[in-house]
């Protein structure tokens, strides 16, 4: 028997369903029913959906389900955070981070199996690239999450943030990560305030000013280096849209959305990005902007090239900023106990890009 293909309901935000149930001779405002059924009462059975016609809900059991990706492991670390492998087909399965702080909880999702973009420092990028992400597994991390920690306002261990810095560069995925934060914000759904939920991107421009006009979620921009020759280096795409591009790019966010700030992310690589002449090059670059930056001590993972930089050093490069007038703190490193810290997600990616036959070659070339 071939298998039919049904219709997953987790994929598509308002104006999506909305669509859908129009296509299906129902009116729009089904959209909103199954919106608070699905992410409200966290129910995936059309069957007790009682508000919905039972012929409806028949044709629903038959066409369409709301699937999320299957959990496959989940641990705990010492400090409260959380990661789970939640599996998104055969060969591969993505990372989810929760983060349980003083008034809030953040969950840290992937955007993509694996990541194309090369940053130098980070394992995701070690691990190579499979493919997007679909809109129902980005979101159907958030909905996992959600169900699993409660609704309970009262809850200080519930959901409230949601950032897109695990696996993967979200802008290099806009169309599917789109309408997976409309979910995020929207009030019959998810209800999330858009000051908390952040999307970070290593800078792909062209899809960036696409956010400013189309989103209005954070923003964070990993700027690493505050020269391009550097980070030509350890953020290759910057190769293809230079500081100056990425600037203009970040100004332009702030003119659509006067009041708000940019984060802007910095990994801390000993001897590296950390010196003071670098700390001088960020202020002068953010120079106007509403920032708060976000110092990022480098979490190592099996094979980095980089270490660490001394809390003296992180202290003077923060100093530096401070003096400026910046916003500056030191990103807490969490759950490293498992693998769950910034940069340290890799998750399981049956690598298309080749990446590792290719370093493997390119090493073996220098060393012939
Ligand atoms: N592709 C997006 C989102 C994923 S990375 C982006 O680049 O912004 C989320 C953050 O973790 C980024 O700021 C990234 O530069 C940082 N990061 C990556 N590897 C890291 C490591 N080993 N230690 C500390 N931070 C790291």
């Amino acid at each position: 028997m071939v298998e039919v293909l049904k219709n997953n309901l987790l994929g598509m935000d308002r104006a999506g369903l909305e669509a859908y149930f129009q296509r299906i001779g129902e009116k729009p405002f089904r959209a909103r029913q199954i919106m608070k059924w699905v992410y409200q009462q966290g129910e995936t059975d059309f069957s007790r959906m009682t508000d919905l016609s039972v012929k409806l809900r028949e044709h629903l059991m038959e066409t369409a389900e709301v699937r999320a990706p299957e959990v496959v492991s989940d641990h705990l670390s010492q400090d409260g955070t959380r990661k789970w492998l939640m599996r998104v087909d055969s060969g591969n399965a993505v990372e989810t981070v929760f983060i349980p702080e003083e008034g809030r909880g953040t969950l840290c999702i992937s955007s993509q199996v694996g990541c194309a973009l090369d940053c130098q420092f980070c394992a995701t990028a070690e691990q190579g690239f499979n493919r997007n992400l679909t809109t129902a597994e980005i979101l159907g991390q958030v909905w996992h999450v959600n169900r699993l920690l409660g609704r309970d306002e009262h809850n200080a261990k519930r959901l409230t943030n949601v950032v897109l810095m695990g696996m993967g560069e979200p802008l290099a995925n806009f169309r599917n990560v789109m309408p997976a934060i409309n979910v995020m914000l929207d009030d019959l759904a998810l209800g999330l305030s858009k000051r908390r939920v952040t999307l970070s991107t290593s800078g792909v421009v062209s899809n960036l000013y696409r956010f400013a006009e189309q989103s209005e979620a954070a923003l964070a921009v990993s700027l690493h280096a505050p020269f391009d020759e550097l980070r030509n280096e350890i953020v290759p795409i910057n190769q293809k849209w230079p500081l100056k591009d990425l600037m203009a790019a970040c100004r332009y966010y702030i003119e659509q959305h006067p009041g708000r700030h940019i984060t802007w992310e910095y990994v801390m690589l000993d001897g590296v990005n950390d010196g003071e002449e670098h700390a001088r090059g960020v202020a002068k670059l953010l120079a106007g902007i509403p920032s708060k930056i976000n110092l990022i001590p480098f979490n190592p993972y099996p094979g980095a090239r980089y270490s660490r930089s001394s809390d003296a050093r992180i202290q003077r490069f923060r100093k530096i900023l401070l003096d400026k007038g910046f916003n500056v703190i030191t990103r807490k490193t969490r759950g490293d106990d498992i693998d769950a810290a910034c940069g340290q997600l890799a998750g399981e990616v049956k690598d298309r890009s080749r990446r590792q036959e290719r370093r493997a070659a390119a090493s073996e070339g220098v060393a012939s």
